[in-house]
């Protein structure tokens, strides 16, 4: 009975106070405001705060639960030193290194019982490697007085240039750590050119593996890949004389059947045909040449001009490009005098990489490739690798030692 009682009771109130709630609000919504409107408003600003805390409390519990998730989601992917490695922590009292964050390498080392003690600071900078021999070589860089960052630089380099390095004191070779196209079998040329211009270091190491600190056509070494579609021919790399490369087919445009290998025409095609979409006419003059057809032309010109001045717009026979049969001039029908006008050399520039092109012969490159400008000589690479040297604005021989050549 007490219980029903109580409960009419609490219903009366809940009934009133509702009654009171919307009167409440009518007189709120006609803006006649007077004392009950206070009191309402009293009580609104109550349930507001109510709201407040419950957000608040809301928000911070979700803070904590994803603390708490990122905490176990971390123990799960953290790494701990094994159990070999914690026995020779406690042995030799290295308790520190539970301050730092795992290193794959000090346990490798501490693993296999290579603890230089030394050295301890310096192993865990080194990133691991997964090579047999890693821990001894680490070892056996860290005697020579390589620090870490120094030897993750080290394992850039080419196994063959990685062991020649063992031989080396570090003086000789400080100011080249970090130069991933460092070749030890040029260290000494590196030295002298070095002392003979005001190139930066990393100039110096890619001009001399280029050969560029000898006169062009020094050393020339004869192309072991010819069919290579990467493959470099200059003053310095050359075809041998019966090289002819295999599937030429003629270019769709040629007047004079010019011909080139069957990849590099099929784009040269698409190259041609997205030039004159863009309102660019183009067209073929020679592709492919023999070695006895560049002799021909070698000779006349250094009958006409004398061999200084030939050597800067005509390739030695065996050193030219079109013997590969990947490179192609262009003419443009329209220009009288030169072979391309400058808008024509602008779209050139612009999209023959897309087609797998690269213009071989520009003004900034002439130090390099020992050729004048010639914005008609482009030279087919595919499109990936065209794209990455067009858009490195390296000439061909600075990209290919930079980031294709083996040392
Ligand atoms: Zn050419």
């Amino acid at each position: 009975m007490v219980g029903k009682e109580q409960e009419k009771q609490e219903k009366l109130v809940q009934n009133n106070e509702l009654t009171f709630l919307c009167k409440a609000v009518n007189l709120y919504k006609s803006n006649n405001y007077s004392h009950d409107i206070i009191i309402i408003g009293d009580i609104m600003k109550r349930k507001k705060l109510k709201k407040g805390i419950i957000i608040t409390t809301v928000v911070f519990l979700l803070i904590v639960i994803s603390i708490v998730f990122t905490n176990i989601f971390n123990t799960g992917s953290k790494k701990y030193y094994s159990d070999e490695s914690i026995k020779v922590i406690k042995e030799e009292k290295l308790k520190d290194i539970y301050k730092e964050d795992y290193s794959k390498t000090l346990d490798e080392v501490l693993k296999n019982n290579k603890l230089k003690i030394e050295f301890i600071e310096e192993y865990s900078k080194i990133e691991y490697i997964d090579d047999k021999n890693f821990i001894d070589k680490i070892n056996d860089y860290l005697d020579i007085g390589y620090n870490g960052k120094e030897i993750n630089n080290i394992f850039k380099l080419s196994e063959k240039n990685q062991s020649k390095l063992l031989d080396l004191e570090k003086k000789e070779f400080t100011k080249y750590i970090g130069i991933t196209n460092f070749n030890i079998d040029n260290l000494e040329r590196y030295n002298d050119y070095l002392k003979s211009t005001n190139k930066d270091i990393q100039t110096v190491v890619t001009y001399v593996n280029i050969n560029l600190d000898k006169p062009f056509y020094t050393d020339s070494k004869l192309v072991d890949n010819p069919d290579d579609l990467t493959i470099i021919v200059n003053k310095f790399n050359h075809l041998e004389k019966k090289f002819v490369p295999k599937d030429l087919v003629t270019l769709f445009d040629s007047k004079n059947g010019a011909k080139m290998v069957r990849p590099a025409a099929e784009a040269y095609k698409e190259f041609i045909e997205a030039a004159k979409k863009d309102g660019i006419t183009l067209e073929s003059t020679t592709a492919y040449r023999s070695y006895s057809f560049q002799n021909t032309l070698y000779t006349n010109y250094v009958a006409q001009d004398g061999v200084k001045e030939a050597d800067t717009y005509s390739a030695r026979p065996g050193s030219s490009e079109h013997q590969l049969g990947l490179a192609v001039d262009l003419n443009d029908p329209n220009v009288s005098g030169s072979r391309l006008d400058d808008k024509d050399y602008k779209w050139v520039l612009e999209n023959s990489y897309k087609y797998g092109f690269i213009v071989r012969y520009t003004e900034a490159g002439v130090p390099i490739t020992g050729y004048m400008e010639e914005p008609w000589h482009i030279r087919y690479l595919g499109i990936e690798l065209a794209t990455k040297v067009a858009k490195s604005g390296l000439t061909y021989e600075e990209y290919y030692d930079l980031y294709m050549a083996e040392y």
